[in-house]
């Protein structure tokens, strides 16, 4: 049961320009002026509500976007990074120690798998890998020196669904925190409300919606995105990857059509998936009952947007994959390119692009078949033609 409505909450707020411009006004400024000394010094130790220092810092278009984030999620405060890369590794760097240790899901983001595995160990931080659906897994991995469990609401590329309240009672077993990225299921599943300490974004993709940018977002309680933005130690500070404003004010603007694109995308995500079932293509659809995670995601996640605009099939081979792929951009379904949440469909075989990083004897260990297409289902408004191109593709590539 889900009561909270993260969508009339960003709505809700009341954001305008200083003219009373209906969008906020963007402060196209790195640094801000100050009339009295004593206020920059406040500002600098973090005493001085509504006082802007320099934009790495905070900037007011940013804020605008944080804010409307936190909103969506139900979470004190929000900071937007240049990227979800940026938004992911600041996040994790703030809570972990040289000679610390995680525990993450081994189906993540091919990147945040490559920073998790080979960027660490440089500063001697370890990992355990684990099939983050089965929670003895979780348990026998955390060590005294673990630090946080790291995994995404449903996971890139498989769609499995992690169980969030279940991961987070083990996290408080042993003191740790619970940190998620929730690119793939905004709005359904405000990951803050159902345990996680900290939620990650990549807003590059459904939450900006537009694939003009690349950009991210920590969301969590106002102690962590302080800590995060410290001028003395936060990661998000020193290591600098803030947003630009004007990124910001535009992705702000997107933001607010995010629940219809949601209901569409999952919509169309559901079309198809029915389609290829009954085609015979095996698919793998968090919507279906008959997937593992199916009722894991029904306890958690906001009913009105759906099971999501994501769907994979698999296609056995690579050669196959590449095959049916090249068709399907030829017949006009999509593009072949990596991403998801783009108003066209984006489709890509995840072994050799997205998750390329995971090792073929990793991918083969979490379950990927090599011949995966991962759909992004767009937002087409005659969803039959689409599926009749894609039939159309499948059956003239040798695959139905
Ligand atoms: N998280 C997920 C689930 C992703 O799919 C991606 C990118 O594909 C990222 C994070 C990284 O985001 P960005 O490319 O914005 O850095």
């Amino acid at each position: 049961m889900n009561n909270f409505d993260g969508a009339t909450n960003i709505q809700n707020l009341l954001q305008f320009g200083e003219f009373g411009d209906v969008n906020p006004s963007i402060t196209d400024s790195a640094t801000y002026t100050f009339m009295q000394a004593k206020t920059m010094t406040e500002t600098f130790q973090g005493e001085a509500e509504g006082c802007f220092l320099y934009s790495r810092h905070w900037n007011p278009s940013n804020k605008y976007l944080a804010d409307a984030l936190a909103a969506m999620e139900g979470t004190d405060a929000a900071w937007v990074t240049a990227s979800g890369m940026g938004a992911i590794t600041c996040a994790i760097l703030q809570l972990v120690n040289a000679g610390d240790h995680i525990v993450s899901s081994i189906t993540t983001y091919g990147g945040t798998f490559a920073f998790l595995q080979n960027y660490l160990p440089k500063f001697n931080i370890s990992v355990t890998f684990v099939d983050i659906t089965k929670a003895d897994e979780v348990r026998r991995a955390i060590r005294p020196n673990t630090r946080l469990i790291y995994t995404e609401t449903m996971t890139n590329p498989l769609l499995q669904i992690s169980d969030l309240p279940l991961l987070r009672s083990i996290a408080d077993e042993h003191g740790i925190k619970l940190v998620v990225d929730n690119t793939f299921t905004p709005l359904m599943v405000a990951p803050c409300r159902h345990g996680a300490h900290i939620t990650v974004y990549s807003m590059t993709k459904f939450i900006n919606g537009k694939n003009d940018c690349v950009a991210g977002a920590i969301c969590g309680s106002h102690e962590i995105i302080n800590s995060l933005v410290d001028v003395n130690n936060g990661t998000a500070m020193l290591l600098g990857p803030v947003l630009d404003p004007l990124r910001s004010s535009s992705i702000l603007k997107n933001l607010h059509t995010l629940h219809i694109r949601m209901k569409q995308h999952s919509f169309n995500a559901a079309y198809l998936a029915n389609k290829f079932a009954e085609a015979g293509i095996k698919i793998i659809y968090p919507g279906f009952s008959n997937h593992p995670g199916h009722e894991t995601l029904r306890k958690v996640y906001d009913p009105q947007y759906g099971f999501g605009g994501m769907i994979a099939i698999d296609m056995k081979t690579a050669e196959n994959a590449n095959k049916l792929m090249e068709k399907m951009e030829h017949e006009g379904v999509g593009y072949l390119a990596v991403s998801l949440g783009y108003f066209k469909t984006l489709f890509s075989n995840p072994g050799k692009s997205t998750s390329s990083e995971v090792p073929e004897s990793v991918q083969k260990e979490m379950g990927m078949s090599e011949g995966l297409v991962r759909f992004s289902v767009g937002l087409d408004n005659d969803i039959e033609m689409t599926w009749q191109k894609i039939r159309k593709s499948l059956f003239e590539t040798g695959n139905l």
